[in-house]
């Protein structure tokens, strides 16, 4: 479940290298075609959706690439002064040459450095874009890539291939803005704002607030079995864990206690869009449990305990407060509403945009450190003991 969202993004960056594959055997086709005699001006539309297909392939590959190698970890946030301008410089470069193939289809050196700028601007599009933009821009190189293989489509008259591509290039494009709206980020302000970059190469993020409480694992199942309301804020550790089915446990033990369990899924919690609602939908937890972030952040006011899975970034406060933060700006869930908070991690470490969590140091919290697996199969013991 944790590798999905690398294999997603690699997967991705194939369907785009095929698609400029195709441009590549197509556009090799036609210059044959052109040599013995055929009329390169006729050949104009055909041209267009070839480089269309190339720029566009090419870019969601890169671009995918260098995403997966962010998830795994093995690629860090890279950035230089100047670097959106040299990006839209070398994308004006491609889609000049693209335009000047599309008159010329015979200069072959053209198609070529088009292709190598296309695949070094999705490289660099993509290098600076980290922490909470993430998401956003995975699911933009998944439009591209429906895109990219709609052009295919066009080029082999195949209806499936056209149909396909469109279906996935719409559908990423719908997530691409319901991700931004979420984040409430401009499209074009994650493209060039390389906003959530991490605090390393930000030099954001908030320093160590003091001392934090724990709570024992038998106070945790006192305080739960006893409330009326609980949220639980599940977050990429659940995932890590696989602690999704003994969470589903923990919520049926205290319903029948009689307090009402609820879940509140934040849009960007876990590793790739919907991650959470995977995750728990594998688990069988209904559906009308999850509350999205509006709802939740509506209903905190009245709940008793709210209990963080595995989350970090997604309830980090400094994303409301601190303007030096990287996740200035991001929408959190707003558990400190609530009348008490119990925090499930396995250390003080941070999370994905690297960052401290001062929530951790708020006079309502509570850490109850462990694996989430271990951490729930125990106060689900202990519940049953209350
Ligand atoms: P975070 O990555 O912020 O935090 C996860 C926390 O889980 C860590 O602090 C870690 O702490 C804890 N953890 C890890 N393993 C375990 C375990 N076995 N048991 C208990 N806890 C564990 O996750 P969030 O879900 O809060 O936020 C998602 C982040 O990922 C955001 O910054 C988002 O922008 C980014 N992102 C999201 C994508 C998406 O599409 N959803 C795509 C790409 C990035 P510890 O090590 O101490 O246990």
């Amino acid at each position: 479940m944790t590798a999905m969202p690398e294999m997603v993004s690699l997967f991705n960056g194939m369907g785009g290298a095929c698609a400029a594959l195709i441009s590549i055997v197509e556009f090799n086709h036609l210059l044959h075609d052109i040599e013995n005699g055929g009329n390169a001006e006729g050949h104009a539309g055909k041209v267009l959706i070839i480089v269309l297909g190339l720029i566009i392939g090419s870019v969601s590959f890169a671009g995918s690439m260098i995403a997966w190698g962010k998830l795994n970890g093995k690629v860090k946030d890279h950035s230089f002064k100047g670097q959106n301008i040299l990006n839209l410089i070398f994308l004006a470069i491609a889609i000049g040459g693209a335009g000047y193939l599309v008159v010329n289809p015979e200069h072959h050196l053209v198609f070529y450095g088009v292709l190598t700028l296309a695949l070094v601007y999705g490289v660099l599009f993509v290098m600076p874009i980290g922490g909470a933009d993430m998401p956003v821009v995975i699911s933009l190189l998944n439009s591209f890539t429906g895109v990219a293989a709609a052009c295919g489509g066009f080029l082999y008259n195949n209806k499936v291939m056209l149909t396909g591509g469109i279906l996935v290039g719409a559908a990423g494009t719908l997530l691409t803005i319901l991700m931004c709206k979420a984040m409430n980020r401009s499209l074009l302000n994650v493209l060039v704002g390389s906003f959530g970059g991490s605090a390393a190469t930000t030099g954001g993020g908030s320093t160590s607030q003091g001392t934090y409480k724990e709570i024992t694992l038998s106070d945790a199942a006192m305080v739960m079995s006893y409330a009326h309301k609980v949220m639980i804020v599940p977050g990429y550790g659940l995932a890590v864990a696989q602690a999704q089915h003994v969470c589903h446990e923990l919520e049926k033990i205290l319903e029948e206690k009689g307090v009402e369990v609820k879940y509140a899924i934040h849009p960007v919690a876990g590793r790739m869009p919907g991650h959470m609602n995977v995750l728990l939908a594998e688990a069988d937890v209904s559906y009308d449990k999850l509350l999205e972030m509006e709802h939740a952040n509506d209903e905190f006011k009245t709940t008793d305990v709210v209990l963080v899975l595995g989350a970090n970034d997604v309830v980090n406060p400094a994303a409301k407060s601190d303007p030096a933060s990287p996740i200035y700006g991001m929408p959190i869930l707003e558990v400190e509403q609530a009348k008490t908070t119990i925090v499930n991690k396995r250390s003080m470490k941070p999370g994905y945009a690297g960052i401290e969590n001062d929530l951790f140091f708020r006079p309502k919290t509570s850490m109850l450190f462990g694996d989430a697996k271990k951490v729930l199969q125990d106060l689900v013991a202990e519940i049953k003991s209350v």
